[in-house]
């Protein structure tokens, strides 16, 4: 095990993985370099998410694991889940051989926080933080596709979310920051960039000056070297006319939008404090359809929430059938301490939660598997990403594509005919 090795785990969500990146930059930049086992790292940073109590259980597993007393590997645990209101003490309690507990805040700190553990300093850092100064270093994974934060923390306070509790309040960054940074990933060879927000509607409200997420899309539109542009996550109440047309106008945003539903029901949306109801949400998937008829649209559904009743499931199993998803994430409702619904006393049943997670797979499974086939036999744009084993990419709308085909080269844009569908990926034949 040599002492300047590092191995780094990262759960939950886009924001997370990109966070993780800024990890990776930071620690190789104090001279680390990054192994896959963790037996043979001397450092082992496990970047965590709170959104569900799930992912937390596995954070536990692995720390049961990898945190045994009187090891020599020094384990530091970082992000959403460190950051939570009483989380340091406990781990500090339950693995007290983890030295090192940072939360979202202290991220930028990770160097001078990483030497005092190293020199042997019980280091604990969760304090409530400024901001994200620009310039950190960034070590990247995804190949051609690049992550760039644009609007860090929440505003909503959706009742079942924790995201705000440990990310803070809404801090957008300068849009001439995210210009350099697009420009910079263009010359480095990245040919397709996504921004980054919870809230990523949002973007430019704190500003106090007149940019919002559709002016910036506009000036990256105009970045050379960059062939795409996507944006996550959207949030159904902020999706305006403006933000719709701006992606129809502008070439390079690609016709994608992955905007939350949480449910079909008015009265748990009501609940859940989600600011629209279930007809806005489908005028606004309407009117994306309307300007973009090739357009995709995924989105988040929780299934029990307390008080959710038969009614209310049903009213979201049609929402699927209505709003006719191209994708979507699924959730069991799990209680987050400290947040609203925490105290609501209406639980749902396992075994019903367990019956509707299984109806809504299946149904939001056979939507995709439709919208997928009807793009069978169409000519499609795709950017070449990826080729391992076989080349893969994805359609402006987000859709995975395995490709076969003459003269295949990552980073290019190809024509190609989709030829199969299944519910998570097409295959196709790149044109000549
Ligand atoms: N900001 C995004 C939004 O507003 O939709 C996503 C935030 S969260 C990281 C991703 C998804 O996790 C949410 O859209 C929601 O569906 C799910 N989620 C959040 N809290 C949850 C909870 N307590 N139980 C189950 N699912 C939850
Ligand atoms: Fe959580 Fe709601 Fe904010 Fe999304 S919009 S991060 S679900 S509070």
């Amino acid at each position: 095990m040599a002492d300047q090795t590092y191995c780094l785990y990262t759960f939950g969500c886009q924001m997370n993985e990109h966070d993780s990146e800024v990890i990776a930059g930071l620690v190789e930049a104090a001279g680390y370099c990054r192994v896959e086992d963790p037996d043979q790292a001397g450092l082992v940073v496990i970047n965590t998410c709170c959104v569900r109590g799930s992912a937390e259980q596995k954070i536990f597993g692995l720390l049961g694991r990898l945190a045994r007393p009187g090891g020599r590997r020094l384990i530091a645990v970082g992000g959403c889940m460190a950051q939570r209101e009483g989380m340091a003490a406990f781990l500090r309690r339950r693995f007290p051989a983890v030295r090192l507990i940072f939360g979202t805040h202290a991220l930028p700190r990770l160097p001078e926080l990483l030497a005092k553990a190293v020199a042997g300093e019980v280091v604990v850092a969760v304090e409530e933080g400024a901001g994200r100064p620009e310039g950190l270093p960034v070590h990247r994974t995804g190949g051609v596709r690049a992550w760039v934060p644009v609007i860090y923390g929440c505003n909503n306070f959706c009742t079942y979310c924790a995201v705000p509790l440990v990310r803070g309040r809404e801090r957008s960054r300068p849009p001439e920051a995210v210009v350099r940074e697009v420009a910079d990933l263009a010359r480095q060879g990245y040919r397709e960039v996504t921004l980054l927000g919870q809230n990523v509607n949002s973007y430019g409200r704190d500003l106090g000056r007149d940019t919002n997420l559709a002016s910036l899309l506009e000036e990256l539109n105009r970045c050379e070297g960059i062939l795409r542009l996507r944006f996550l996550t959207s949030h159904p109440r902020d999706l305006d006319d403006g933000l719709i047309e701006a992606v129809a106008d502008l070439d390079k945003v690609c016709e994608h939008f992955h905007l939350p539903a949480q449910s079909g029901s008015d009265r748990i949306l009501r609940l859940m404090h989600r600011g629209y109801t279930r007809e806005w949400y489908l005028e606004r998937v309407r009117a994306i359809r309307k300007c973009m008829p090739g357009a995709t649209v995924t989105t988040d559904l929780i299934v029990g929430f307390p008080g959710e009743t038969d009614q209310d499931f049903a009213d979201t199993l049609s929402l699927v059938e209505e709003a006719a998803f191209d994708g979507a994430f699924t959730f069991v409702y799990n209680t987050r301490p400290g947040t609203p619904a925490a105290s609501i006393d209406d639980q749902v049943p396992p075994e019903v939660k367990k019956e509707r997670i299984t109806a809504l797979v299946e149904a939001t499974g056979r939507v995709a598997l439709a919208r997928n086939q009807a793009v069978v036999g169409k000519v499609v744009e795709v950017l070449v990403e990826a080729r391992a084993p076989s080349f893969f990419g994805r359609t402006r709308g987000n859709r995975p594509v395995r490709l076969d085909g003459p003269g295949l080269a990552v980073g290019e844009l190809r024509a190609v005919r989709i030829v199969r569908a299944g519910p998570q990926i097409l295959e196709g034949e790149a044109l000549k």
